[in-house]
């Protein structure tokens, strides 16, 4: 099996598949083979419970801060929500610790990871001819799986005819980290206006800021103007560098839509598979569920059964995190959305108790 894509769903598949059996080799042009850093991604780093359950299925456990829950808050000030979860705690982990985790499980379950772009692609009905290309130019791979695990943008996903039309109202992402002490072990959502903003406590001096707004965002600075309650709550650390904490990072268009998962030999997986948005911080959970149906069905050698247990193992996430982006977006329901959260708690707690 060749997987495109070493993130943590495609290290999730990649760890499932060797561990049942498949020799498997990871391609990523962002891998340093060195052993230098692990890849970082704009990401909100909150773990909910049912994806730390799930990572922990497969042997990774990574550190981070324990998470009580999901708290709402107007950007300008105001009472707030809170929902705690009742799975037990989630987890706020550094992006970078996530990778390590699964970087050394992949290792430990005898994956190759080699640093190198899957740049196009042709099947026969026994294989699919993979083109790579690597620090020492290209190479063709033969392999009897490919897994696309290759992000939003996948190219596997546009080079297998599985792409579809980009939906228009793109929201785009950006996070970055202030070195502060947690205030709180809730992941705290403060609603601006046009954007909404998520801080996630990931260790004991830093929490990680992510920004989720309409139309591409000019710069940290214009979007996150709109939240003074979180400014004055981080004061001068907002703007401060961080040791170690890299550039500002951003993703999008989020939306992603895939025609199918499944086109012959070549499987489409995690981000790539169809992303709605990261309103909800589903994204890892969901993708280490879509890796295990995409295992369970090569193990049966049965591609078609993934796109069936595909549409299973995302629903809730496609319709709660769509339900609650299209009310964002309307706007005269997006001023309603922290005041119903707070006047109806256990709606608000059930909401958030169904999420992934
Ligand atoms: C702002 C923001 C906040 C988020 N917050 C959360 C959160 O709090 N919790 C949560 O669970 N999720 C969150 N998500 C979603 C989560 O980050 C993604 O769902 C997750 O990273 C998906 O993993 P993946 O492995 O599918 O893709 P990715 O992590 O994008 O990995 C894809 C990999 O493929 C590689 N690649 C690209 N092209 C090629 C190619 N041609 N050949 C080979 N490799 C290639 C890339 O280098 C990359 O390493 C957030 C997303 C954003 C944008």
């Amino acid at each position: 099996m060749l997987v495109a894509g070493a993130g943590p769903v495609g290290l999730a598949v990649a760890v499932l598949a060797a561990t049942s059996g498949f020799d498997v080799l990871v391609a990523d042009p962002r891998v340093d083979q060195a052993g230098g850093e692990p890849i970082d991604k704009a990401c909100g780093e909150g773990l909910l419970p049912l994806g730390l359950r799930r990572l922990r299925g497969l042997g990774v456990d990574p550190p981070g801060r324990p998470l009580a829950g999901i708290r709402y808050l107007r950007a300008t000030g105001g009472p707030t929500a809170d929902a705690r979860f009742r799975a037990g705690p989630g987890r706020g982990v550094r992006r970078t610790v996530l990778q390590g985790a699964l970087a050394a499980r992949a290792a430990d379950a005898g994956v190759a990871v080699i640093r190198g772009a899957v740049v196009g692609l042709a099947q026969d009905e026994r294989a699919v001819a993979v083109r790579l290309r690597g620090d020492g130019g290209e190479a063709v791979v033969r392999a009897r799986w490919l897994v696309g695990a290759d992000g939003l943008h996948s190219l596997v996903r546009r080079t297998s005819g599985l792409a579809s039309a980009a939906p228009r109202r793109a929201r785009y992402g950006l996070r970055r980290h202030v070195a502060v002490s947690p205030w709180t072990d809730f992941v705290e959502v403060h609603w601006a206006p046009h954007a909404e903003a998520y801080v996630t406590p990931v260790a004991d001096d830093l929490v990680g800021v992510a920004l989720l707004c309409r139309g591409r965002p000019g710069s940290w600075d214009a979007g996150f103007a709109a939240f003074p309650r979180l400014a004055e709550r981080l004061g001068a650390a907002a703007s401060a560098p961080v040791r170690g904490a890299g550039p500002v990072r951003g993703a999008g268009p989020l939306r992603q839509v895939a025609r199918r998962r499944v086109a012959g030999r070549v499987l489409l997986v995690g981000d790539a598979a169809g992303y709605v948005d990261a309103l909800t911080g589903e994204g890892i959970s969901v993708g280490v569920a879509q890796a295990q149906a995409l295992v369970g069905a090569l193990r049966l050698g049965d591609p078609q059964q993934y796109e069936r247990a595909w549409w299973a193992v995302t629903r809730r996430y496609r319709v709660l995190t769509g339900a609650l982006v299209g009310a964002a977006g309307h706007p005269l329901v997006r001023p309603l959305i922290v005041p119903a959260a707070r006047r109806l708690p256990p709606a608000y707690a059930a909401l958030v108790n169904l999420l992934e």
